[in-house]
């Protein structure tokens, strides 16, 4: 995999003669005064040399190098021959320091998706792109016109540069309500996944309090306590097989003489003498002596007169062989679990194996739930024109039940102020942590953000993803809050990245990360530069044994079917603008 590349990155959609290059280099200075390090892709359509005929570098490479490094004490380049291929757009965006840059300029690459200025001038009789282009986020033009998205006088080189900065800062101002039906036109995203989990990460922190709980009811709580083996396991050297044991020395004997038996909860009384074997069961204490056991199916008796002899076939008979120790599994002082464990099907047997009949765990989280919104309805009742039923807390319940967090249903509540403010704070109290959906993308956000201000500190993110742009995330009082999209795909997918992990250190899990494996793409995958995509899958093991990935088909957001088709999230990083069939992509298993 190549490294992550999250540099915002920024290009003017124009056509010629609108004066691109001329309006970059006068731009770029404003924004590098900003404290801005630029870096700038341009395209160019000729054969550009960038080495004279004559100069060193160029005699080098015409004379075979198909990659040229040349280096002073102020810069170096590299001119790389691709006589057979134009480079791909990625490949070139990798050759970027991205440790050193703010943002990347782009020029050229129209048929590129990334975020785009349009630049249009009344002197040229050119038709508007933006309509039919949901790359471009502003409008720079000397036309006075209605527009829905952010407008800009194209001379105005102050304000086009104040709107670079405050966009790639997370700063952008309000956008026109016109332009909400979809917010991924608006504005490049502002945080990366990884930014977003970083920052919630570092803002919670694990609840107080511990309870003791039954073995036998303690599957899916976290342990509060480190467990530590207070006897060995298995207590005895016992079979690992139904058979005859021996003494070691006499594996090379050819018969033995059949001196007891012996059951599971009983013990050989004494020690085997040479050539003696007892017959034993799994599960049964080996005699004091006796620690290698031949499986039954291995045994014959023969007669000797009218008396009995074992005989076994003795191919592949090693001394010591299907014995189990006492303490192989786990031995006396042994650290079993440190607190911070989820306890599953194993560990709650492994503790009853250590006769442990009750252990400290956290307390079950409890997470307060709410949907908003005027057209949200609950499923029992008749729909109503223009509404839609309630999905995303019922799929949230679904997602909180195996974290094994304790609900705390809310309801729906209509976009009212009074409404929130009182169901926020009241939640804040009973809860650990409270989750509404809806009511963050760009056209209510400032709306929720007037109840949430009053109430505690939110703030509004807009992650650099897909689906699951918007994201409220702060605190309450001192209870944690996410206003998660009300998209319902959307919901899940952002539950899944950002509060699953909150949640799971709220309860004391260690160091828990979402599980991800490594798949091939079975088919072309579309994403876009510059943001994550999540995109449902299916993954299986072909008939090659790989483990191979494709899409459910259709992606919206609000097709809840395809999360239900799913048994996977393709995570496609903001590298990539599509992933080509046979490339290894990333997913994430659903449970
Ligand atoms: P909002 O963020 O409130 O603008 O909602 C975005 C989209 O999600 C809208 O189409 C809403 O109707 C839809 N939506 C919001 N809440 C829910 C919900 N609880 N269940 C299903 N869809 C919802
Ligand atoms: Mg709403």
């Amino acid at each position: 995999m190549k490294t992550i590349c999250n540099t915002p990155i920024l290009g003017f959609a124009a056509f010629s003669g609108t004066g691109k290059t001329t309006l970059l280099e006068q731009l770029i200075p404003k924004l590098t005064q900003a404290g801005l390090t630029l870096g700038v892709l341009k395209h160019a359509h000729h054969n550009f040399d960038i080495d004279q005929q004559g100069k060193d570098s160029y005699r080098l490479r015409k004379a075979g190098a198909s990659q040229m490094l040349i280096s002073s004490r102020y810069r170096h380049a590299m001119i790389t021959e691709t006589a057979h291929q134009e480079a791909a757009f990625d490949d070139l965006l990798l050759q970027f320091d991205h440790q050193q840059l703010d943002l990347i300029l782009i020029e050229g690459f129209k048929s590129q998706s990334f975020p785009k200025i349009e630049l249009r001038r009344k002197a040229l009789d050119n038709p508007w792109m933006h309509p039919t282009d949901s790359n471009i986020i502003a409008v720079a033009s000397d036309i006075d016109f209605d527009c829905p998205l952010p407008s800009f006088d194209i001379n105005d080189l102050e304000a086009i540069a104040q709107f670079i900065i405050d966009t790639i800062t997370g700063q952008t101002a309000p956008t026109p309500e016109s332009a909400v039906a979809s917010c991924d036109t608006l504005s490049p995203a502002f945080l990366s996944v990884e930014q977003g989990i970083e920052r919630i990460l570092n803002e919670v922190s694990p609840i107080s309090g511990v309870q003791q709980r039954a073995i036998e009811e303690s599957f899916n709580y976290v342990l509060a306590s480190d467990i530590v083996c207070n006897m060995n396991v298995p207590q005895y050297a016992n079979s690992a097989m139904d058979g005859y044991a021996i003494r070691d020395e006499d594996v090379h004997l050819p018969r033995f003489t059949l001196v007891g038996e012996v059951m599971a909860g009983q013990r050989y009384p004494q020690p085997l003498q040479a050539g003696e074997t007892v017959k034993i069961m799994t599960g049964a204490p080996v005699p004091s002596n006796g620690t290698t056991v031949i499986m039954r199916e291995q045994a014959d008796t023969i007669m000797d007169g009218n008396i009995p002899f074992i005989t076994f076939n003795k191919a592949s008979i090693k001394a010591k062989q299907n014995v189990r120790l006492a303490g192989e599994d786990l031995a006396i002082g042994q650290n079993v679990f440190n607190q911070g464990r989820i306890i599953g099907a194993a560990e709650m047997g492994m503790l009853a194996s250590l006769g442990i009949v009750d252990c400290s765990v956290k307390p079950k989280l409890k997470v307060a739930i709410f949907s908003t919104g005027d057209e949200v309805q609950h499923p029992s009742e008749p729909l109503s024109e223009n509404c839609i039923y309630d999905s995303n807390r019922y799929a949230l319940m679904g997602l909180l039940k195996p974290l094994n967090c304790e609900v705390i249903d809310l309801g729906i509540l209509a976009d009212d102020h009074l409404a929130i403010e009182k169901a926020v704070s009241q939640a804040a109290e009973q809860a650990d942590l409270i989750l509404t959906t809806g009511g963050v993308s760009v056209g209510d956000a400032d709306y929720i953000k007037d109840v949430l201000d009053k109430n505690g500190n939110i703030d509004f993110w807009r992650i650099n993803m897909r689906p699951g742009r918007p994201l409220a995330f702060g605190t309450i009082g001192d209870t944690p809050f996410f206003g998660l999209p009300g998209n319902p795909v959307a919901t899940m997918v952002s539950f899944i990245n950002f509060v699953q992990p909150a949640i799971r250190k709220m309860q004391g899990v260690n160091n828990w990360t979402l599980n991800k494996l490594q798949a091939i793409a079975s088919e072309p995958l579309r994403s876009r530069h510059g943001r994550t995509e999540f995109t449902r899958g299916i993954y299986q093991v072909n008939e090659q044994g790989q483990l191979v990935v494709a899409s459910t088909g259709t992606q919206g957001s609000g097709i809840l079917r395809s999360m239900s088709e799913a048994n996977c999230l393709i995570l496609i990083d903001p590298l990539y603008a599509k992933v080509k069939a046979g490339e290894s992509v990333t997913i994430i298993p659903l449970p």
